[in-house]
C-alpha cells in the first residue's frame, strides 16, 4: 500500500525544512529531506576524488556503491554501508557542488526510485524540489514554498553556512533534468511574510480537512 505524502517544494534556504518538520510533526508523518540524499552522493564523489559533472564517474560510483536511504522508529537513515551519511551533508564543499551532481540523470533516477519506494513505509512530508512535480506528482497536497532573495540569504546567513544560493538556484531552475519547478497544482506560500508556524497550521488544516472530507472505499 502507498501511504499519503504531502510534497513542499522551493529553492534552496526558503525555510522549506523548518515547515516540512513542523508538519511532519504535527501530522506524525515521517519527514524526508531529499536534499540530504543528493548532498550524500555529492559527499562520496568528493571523497572518492571525481570531478562532481563528470558522468562517467558517478555512474561508476552509483553501480559499486552500498547506499542504504530507510525508515527507522520514524525517522530516515543515510548509510553508506554501516557508515552514517548525516554528519557529512553540510560541507561547504558540498554545498558548493550539490547542484551540479544532482544535474545528473543517472542520480536523478536512482534516487527517485528510491524516494518513491519509502512511500510503502509510511506517510512521509517530503521537501525537494521535484516532489511535486516528479517524485509524487500523483500527491493531491502539494506546496511551493518561496521568499525574497534577500530573505533567504540572511537565513543562510543567521545559520552560519557558506552557501551560494543564486548559484544553486540557477543550477537547479535551468538544468534539463526535473528542474525546480512550481506543480501547476502546488499552493505558493511566502515564508518571508508568514512565519513557519503559521504555515504548518495552514498546511496541516488543509490536509485534515481533505482527509475527512475524502469518501471512504468500500
Ligand atoms: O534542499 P537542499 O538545499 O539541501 O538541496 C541541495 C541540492 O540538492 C539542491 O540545490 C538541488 O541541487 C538538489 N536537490 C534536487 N532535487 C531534490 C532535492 C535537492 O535536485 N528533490
Amino acid at each position: 500500500m502507498l501511504h499519503p505524502v504531502i510534497c513542499l517544494d522551493g529553492p534552496a534556504a526558503s525555510g522549506k525544512s523548518t515547515v516540512a518538520r513542523l508538519v511532519a510533526h504535527d501530522l506524525g508523518y515521517v519527514y524526508v529531506d531529499t536534499g540530504a540524499m543528493y548532498r550524500a552522493f555529492t559527499f562520496l564523489t568528493l571523497e572518492a576524488g571525481h570531478d562532481p559533472a563528470s558522468r562517467t564517474r558517478l555512474k561508476q560510483l552509483l553501480e559499486k556503491v552500498d547506499f542504504h536511504a530507510e525508515i527507522q522508529n520514524g525517522e530516515i537513515t543515510l548509510r553508506e554501508g554501516t557508515r552514517d551519511l548525516a554528519p557529512h551533508t553540510r560541507l561547504p564543499e558540498v554545498n558548493a557542488a550539490v547542484s551540479i551532481v544532482s544535474a545528473l540523470p543517472e542520480l536523478r533516477e536512482y534516487l527517485v526510485n528510491l524516494q518513491r519506494k519509502l512511500r510503502l513505509s509510511a506517510p512521509l512530508v517530503m521537501e525537494g524540489r521535484d516532489i511535486g512535480t516528479v517524485v509524487c506528482s500523483d500527491s493531491p497536497f502539494k506546496y511551493f514554498i518561496d521568499a525574497c532573495p534577500t530573505v533567504r540569504a540572511e537565513r543562510r546567513r543567521k545559520q552560519g553556512e557558506k552557501d551560494n544560493l543564486a548559484a544553486r538556484d540557477k543550477i537547479d531552475s535551468s538544468r534539463a533534468a526535473a528542474p525546480l519547478l512550481r506543480a501547476a497544482d502546488a499552493v505558493l506560500l511566502d515564508s518571508g511574510e508568514n512565519d513557519a508556524r503559521a504555515l504548518a497550521d495552514r498546511i496541516v488544516r488543509e490536509v485534515r480537512a481533505r482527509q475527512t472530507s475524502a469518501p471512504t472505499v468500500p
